[in-house]
């Protein structure tokens, strides 16, 4: 089954181009408010990593989310989108001075800390400001995810937050410093995630963690435990909608909240994920030595996550009924890794015919980049098509 798209409007547009079908998005977001609001002390942002463009974010703004941002350039888009800014939390192993200036400035409402160094910048920074920040610090609870290796992020090995051994350490030196005041613990182990163990062992490192610090006596308003929830990637009609009913169950189930606290979640591919695809026209039709290569207008500059991650996204001839043959479907970048797909079944192709790169909603437009001199490619909203 292929997606369903105006493709008399398209027909008139400069390709490639993002398509963001708002109606996927709203009931995206719909059903994430839903399952989330049965359990009462649930908050969800939206990591606008994922996706920046304006109009997707005021989408999700509309619908009452918090922003998960990883740079000031993310603070600056959110609050631009009119996200409130005592719903913005400030991640990333490395913030600039100004990038911290900035969040003190709007008083967000957390920076996730992930070294000591990070802590005294802060520290400093707010109290020239005469300001307290709140903090919380990014533990990383050396937990595996069942995902692309450079979408794990939990583990030991890799570069993100602090590790269990050195946390009592680090709340230590919080409690010592009169300009931050440490609110919480925060966690994200990876993205693309579908196996809800993987969640349950992350669960159950954060019980022990919340022991650890009980028998300190330290007491802690906010658990945040990032996103990562995947999208099916092969059936973006079948199933639009992540499960969001099994992934916050997973948690309400598993993660003993204390009555006190609230449990943080920051989705981005989950939520902004299938409600997008890439469009692009086919240039040429090409035989090769042994296979026919379908060479778009589209390349790795404008989705690169094939290129980057060995990433699966289904490719649909959406002007074309005709019997399915074989492709190896390419961009024009000079790169041999500018390869969408091989020996992908599409409805035979011309010259003309346009390719839809299904569930690109996440972590596409936002990585373009203009490598080769290119345009960027522009978004499109459904809303603004009809
Ligand atoms: C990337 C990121 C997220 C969102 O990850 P998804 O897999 O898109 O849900 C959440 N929190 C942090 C800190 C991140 O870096």
């Amino acid at each position: 089954m292929k997606g369903t798209f105006p493709i008399d409007k398209f027909r008139e547009l400069r390709t490639p181009f993002y398509y963001y079908d708002t109606k996927v998005l709203r009931e995206t977001l719909s059903c994430v408010r839903t399952e989330a609001a049965k359990y009462g002390n649930f908050d969800v942002h939206y990591a606008v990593k994922a996706n920046a463009n304006p109009k997707v974010l005021s989408i999700i703004r509309e619908n009452g989310l918090g922003a998960d941002c990883v740079s000031g350039g993310e603070v600056r888009a959110a609050i631009k989108a009119g996200f409130p800014t005592n719903k913005i939390v400030f991640a990333g192993v490395g913030k600039a001075d100004w990038e911290i200036n900035l969040g003190l400035d709007y008083n967000i409402f957390c920076f996730n800390v992930e070294s000591i160094p990070e802590l005294e910048i802060i520290n400093e920074l707010a109290a020239a400001k005469g300001k307290v920040a709140n903090v919380a610090f990014r533990i990383n609870p050396n937990v595996g995810a069942h995902t692309h290796a450079n979408i794990t992020t939990g583990l030991a090995e890799n570069k993100f937050g602090i590790s269990m051994q050195d946390m009592d350490n680090v709340i230590d030196v919080a409690l010592e410093m009169k300009n931050v005041k440490f609110i919480g613990l925060h966690f994200h182990i990876g993205s693309q995630i579908l196996d809800m163990s993987d969640f349950v062992a992350l669960c159950n490192r954060v019980n022990e963690l919340q022991d650890k610090l009980e028998s300190h006596r330290i007491r802690i308003e906010h658990v945040n435990v990032g996103g990562g929830l995947g999208i099916d990637y092969k059936h973006p009609n079948r199933q639009a909608i992540p499960d969001f009913k099994d992934y916050f169950e997973t948690y309400a189930e598993h993660l003993k909240l204390r009555s006190y606290q609230t449990l943080h979640f920051e989705l981005g591919r989950a939520i902004t994920g299938q409600c997008g695809s890439l469009i692009s026209r086919v240039l040429y039709v090409k035989q090769g030595a042994n296979k026919k290569f379908a060479i778009l207008d589209a390349g790795m500059t404008d989705l690169i996550r094939p290129a980057l991650y060995q990433a699966y996204h289904k490719i649909e001839n959406i002007t074309s009924e005709e019997v399915v043959e074989a492709y190896d479907v390419v961009g024009p970048i000079c790169e041999s890794s500018d390869v969408f797909g091989k020996a992908i079944d599409l409805n035979k192709v011309k010259r003309g015919d346009l390719i839809a790169l299904r569930s690109a909603g996440a972590y596409g437009e936002i990585m373009a980049s203009s490598y080769n001199c290119r345009e960027l490619p522009k978004g499109y909203t459904s809303d603004e098509l009809v």
